[in-house]
């Protein structure tokens, strides 16, 4: 894949880490000395010259030199750290192009959660015991609902199952995918959901067996009614969630993060967060856009004001998310090129449904292109897959090609005849592998889009078409967790990462263990515009290391989602460390 070379000068200039010698004299023989030595390792660097190293130093946060241990032992200043790893495999920090981690960690501390897999007896009993543990909490948000849950489970009422449960209060739970909701009949009402209101453009409400009495599902731009409901949280509460996301990010062996669709919340608590000298991640925000049906021209000059407002020395705020399209579940609301699998709810030849016209979508690619920004545009379904690329190509070619490489999430179906345009667009297909793995949300869409639903995430197709693929965790649409390990694994084996689902997705299209690691770390840090300090180890780069608990190249690849991050440093500081590392944990 793409082979970048890292300029040390970036690494200064754009992170302000100072990299560069002292002029005290303690540059022997111009080499300066290490304030870190990882040593007595096998540590994959991911430079193709040198795959593998035993030792890496390291001086106010920057590699300075990698190679033997003996050689890297002796560069180290007398008062320097030395951190022995026993043999242990290290590589570069862990880069999730895709994520949603202040929403996750604020599920996991403030809100009512139960497995994907939860029946409706144990919803109930889940939300039973949420209720009694709320006090005078008058809303109850949580989740995730299984996407087949309503297919799977004949509720007559969804609302009035959810009202025996919620104790009087306001309940509205949202599914894996994060995209439709589940209320109760005071949430409806709290929202303003009557048998009157239609459904909105990009939306459906359920309804009753009248036809008209809401059920409680919201799918789509119906349910983002409710968000404010269910995204409602104090600043306090979100400060919290900032601090609970780099625990769990740094602990699984992530280093930078872009957070995909960034509210001005998340945005203020990030900002503070690194204000206050607390962020140990690299992060980039894709700004926010209005989710679902619009007609009117994306606000730039608003963008532009929020990108300046927003930028910290830690936090890349250059970036846009746009919404084409929903997913290709049950709720068929992803775009596709050709009609989905007949069903009664659906008139006959459906395509699903796009939030955005062509001409409307490359006039926006037009102008955020020409502004700089870095554009992600959620593209689950062929058809909205085909019409962003087709709005680049209008952007690229009033622009020309100068501008910054854009992204299409969640791009698992893509037709054949598209799959050599992302390299010659400048465009990073944005997967997210840990949900491929197979699951009921993939039984989901398989059954949805019908003969050609295995022919998902075409990974080996495009990487031999020279595209640069990005992913993450997307976490926690889908996923109940942030790591990267079941991702990785799913790229080799195709098959469910937890091993609780029999078969492989399209297995031709695997993947070998380097080009998924290369896909974790150098590949997407091109998502976050730090290609050039960081995603590999080598001289010049930020030293984002992390130490596993296995040589995931010396297991059975099956058992690669089992591996452990026992240290992580991130610009050359211990940020997270476990059991053989233990001692080491020196705080933030
Ligand atoms: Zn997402």
């Amino acid at each position: 894949m793409k082979s970048i070379k890292i300029k040390r000068g970036l690494a200064t200039a754009s992170l302000g880490v100072l990299a560069l010698l002292s002029a005290t004299g303690q540059a022997q023989a111009g080499k300066a000395k290490a304030d870190t030595v990882v040593h007595s390792g096998k540590i994959y660097t991911g430079v193709d010259k040198e795959p593998w190293v035993e030792a890496v130093a390291i001086r106010d946060g920057v590699v300075v030199a990698a190679g033997k241990s003996g050689k890297m032992l002796k560069r180290a200043a007398t008062d320097a750290t030395l951190i022995d790893l026993g043999g242990r495999m290290a590589m570069a920090g862990i880069i999730d192009a895709h994520s949603h981690p202040v929403d996750g960690a604020v599920m996991k501390l403030f809100e009512c959660t139960f497995p994907f897999s939860a029946t409706p007896d144990e919803i109930a009993a889940a939300v039973t015991a949420c209720v009694a543990g709320a006090g005078d909490e008058p809303w109850i948000a949580g989740g995730q609902w299984d996407s087949n849950f309503f297919v799977n489970n004949k509720i007559a009422s969804p609302r009035k199952f959810l009202d025996k449960v919620s104790g009087g209060k306001a309940v509205g739970l949202v599914d894996d995918s994060g995209h439709n909701a589940w209320l109760n009949t005071k949430a409806l009402k709290l929202v303003g959901i009557t048998a009157q209101t239609p459904d909105p453009a990009g939306g459906r409400i359920g309804r009753e067996a009248d036809g008209k009495t809401p059920n409680g599902v919201l799918e789509e731009t119906a349910a983002t009614i409710a968000s404010p409901f269910l995204t409602a949280h104090t600043p306090e509460q979100f400060a919290a969630a900032v601090e609970e996301m780099q625990v769990m990010l740094n602990g699984l062996g992530i280093t930078a993060v872009k957070i995909a669709n960034m509210p001005d919340e998340h945005l203020e608590a990030v900002a503070l967060a690194d204000a206050d000298g607390d962020l140990r991640l690299h992060v980039t925000t894709s700004l926010a856009t209005h989710y679902g049906a619009r007609s009117e021209k994306l606000d730039v000059a608003g963008l532009i004001s929020k990108r300046d407002q927003y930028k910290t020395a830690n936090v890349n705020t250059n970036a846009v998310k746009i919404f084409l399209d929903g997913v290709p579940t049950a709720a068929r609301t992803a775009g596709m090129l050709a009609p989905y699998a007949p069903d009664s709810h659906f008139p006959d030849g459906y395509l699903g449904e796009m939030h955005l016209t062509e001409e409307l979508l490359a006039a926006d690619m037009t102008a955020l292109d020409a502004a700089g920004f870095a554009v992600k545009i959620h593209t689950a379904g062929d058809g909205s897959v085909r019409r962003a690329l087709n709005a680049i190509e209008v952007a690229r070619k009033a622009n020309g090609m100068g501008g910054k490489q854009h992204e299409l999430a969640h791009a698992g179906y893509v037709d054949p005849a598209d799959i050599a345009r992302f390299k010659a667009l400048n465009v990073a297909p944005d997967f997210s592998p840990f949900i491929w793995s197979p699951s009921p949300i993939i039984d989901s869409v398989v059954q949805a889009v019908g003969p050609r639903g295995e022919h998902y995430w075409p990974t080996k197709d495009l990487i031999e078409s020279g595209a640069v693929i990005v992913a993450g965790s997307d976490w926690p649409s889908a996923v109940s967790s942030p790591s990267p390990w079941p991702g990785i694994e799913t790229l080799v084996t195709r098959r469910a990462a937890d091993g609780d689902y029999d078969g492989a997705l399209w297995p031709e299209e695997a993947v070998s263990l380097e080009d998924a690691i290369e896909i974790y770390t150098e590949n997407s840090a091109t998502a976050l515009d730090v290609e050039n300090v960081t995603g590999r180890i080598e001289k010049g780069a930020i030293a984002d290391i992390i130490v596993l608990s296995q040589n995931i190249f010396d297991v059975d690849p099956a058992k690669i989602s089992d591996t452990e991050v026992v240290l992580t440093l991130f610009k050359g500081k211990v940020v997270s460390a476990k059991g053989p590392f233990e001692a080491l944990t020196a705080g933030k």
